[in-house]
């Protein structure tokens, strides 16, 4: 595959790679335990990221960024997330995912006020649509904002909140008319927002280090200057931002079966059994070789959907295509490579079992493979 991927990245990204890995190895590496234990990553790694640049890197130098909009930063950023089997920090959620929201809709207001510490790690964000009655179903929410002279009053529960914990601020969907069925808002909700609360950090089986919480929001007051975008273009903004979401998950799906087929090649050189090492049965050979062709398949669809995003072509379809065979690839893959390493892959010591279970949430979050399903044979007009 290297031969595949040698020119996909420029040397810049090469150099941000090699400075970003050196990072996570000083940073990350030594705290993984422990954020493992409390199901939560530390808020100063977050300041740490954000002071070496590895927030937002597509921000505009105003806002403290370095303008560096191409998407495979982030690529660059998961493969060694992925590499030191992370499990947990959200930083691809808070740069790529949730601040484009800032950057698409924000008045210049709002991007002077919530970008610069987004950049610099003093605020943490996240994203709640999902609600404990509509998951798939986004315009089942029941999540209210009603108008009042100088604010919005908001009144529901989201569930499902990645950072849910540490972020210090919400990108909150909500109806801005409970009598017109169509009119979804968006709303930045500050932490220290009268009304919100967070409720108890969610017990998952994987992805041990990040935090994902319920919200509550009972009669929140939420300033008229918080309002993100049209009151009633909330949903087509949510629409136009779930492709950039799909890639992101796309690649940390491919960046994941990387490092899973990786540490189990290596696994397989090692290990001995009947006085050789297991790599040399012609069934291990075979498994490995056909995930290797499975892994470097999807790598092949997701650099080619990254580069079209890089040159504004990427398509809802593209999109839901790379996240839907990342995903269910990534599944076989790490379910493959815990067969190799036999009881070993199952304890929670060897990396491969972590990313077992990390792996399964990727065919449900960001929307789920039934999802994609539909929005791939919606295009095809049967
Ligand atoms: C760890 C984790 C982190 C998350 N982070 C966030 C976050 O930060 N913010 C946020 O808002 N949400 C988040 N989510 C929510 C996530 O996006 C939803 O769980 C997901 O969209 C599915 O919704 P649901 O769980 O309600 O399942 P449901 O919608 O109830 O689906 C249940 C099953 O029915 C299937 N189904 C539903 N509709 C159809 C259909 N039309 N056709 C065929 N099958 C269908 C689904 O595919 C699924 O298999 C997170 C979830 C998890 C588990």
């Amino acid at each position: 595959m290297a031969n595949l991927r040698a020119h996909h990245f420029t040397p810049e990204q090469d150099e941000y790679r090699a400075a970003f890995r050196e990072f996570l190895e000083r940073e990350l590496v030594p705290r993984q335990p422990a954020f493992d234990e409390a199901g939560i990553v530390d808020k100063e790694l977050w300041r740490l990221a954000g002071k070496h640049n590895f927030l937002l890197p597509w921000a505009d130098e105003q806002y403290g960024g370095l303008g560096l909009t191409d998407i495979r930063y982030e690529q660059v950023m998961t493969e060694e997330l992925c590499r030191v089997y992370d499990s947990g920090f959200g930083l691809s959620l808070h740069s790529a995912i949730v601040a484009p929201y800032l950057d698409a809709y924000g008045t210049p207001e709002q991007k002077r006020r919530f970008l610069p510490p987004a950049v610099s790690g003093e605020t943490i964000l996240a994203i709640a649509i999902t609600e404990p009655e509509a998951g798939s179903d986004v315009a089942g929410i029941r999540t209210t904002a009603v108008e009042h002279e100088d604010y919005w009053v908001l009144n529901g529960a989201k569930s499902f909140v990645s950072n849910g914990i540490n972020a210090d601020l919400f990108v909150v969907a909500a109806y801005t008319d409970p009598e017109q069925s169509h009119t979804l808002g968006l709303f930045l909700v500050e932490s220290d927002t009268p009304g919100f609360s967070r409720g108890r950090k969610l017990d998952k089986m994987g992805l041990r280090a990040q935090d994902t919480a319920e919200l509550f929001f009972d009669d929140a007051i939420v300033p008229k200057a918080n309002m993100l975008g049209d009151r009633r273009d909330g949903f087509k903004a949510m629409m136009s931002m779930f492709a950039q979401e799909r890639l992101v998950v796309a690649m940390v799906c491919a960046a994941g079966a990387m490092s899973a087929l990786d540490t189990t090649v290596a696994y397989a050189k090692e290990r001995k059994a009947f006085g050789r090492s297991i790599g040399q049965f012609q069934n291990t050979r075979f498994v490995l070789a056909s995930l290797r062709t499975k892994v470097d398949a999807m790598h092949a669809l997701v650099d080619r959907c990254t580069m079209a995003h890089v040159a504004g072509e990427l398509t809802p379809q593209d999109a839901a295509e790379a996240k839907l065979f990342a995903s269910e690839v990534l599944g076989e893959v790490v379910d493959e490579c815990v067969q190799v390493f036999g009881g070993y892959g199952y304890m929670r010591e060897y990396p491969i079992a972590r990313m077992y279970v990390d792996a399964r949430v990727q065919r449900i979050y960001a929307g789920t493979s039934e999802i994609m399903r539909e929005i791939i044979g919606r295009s095809m007009e049967l």
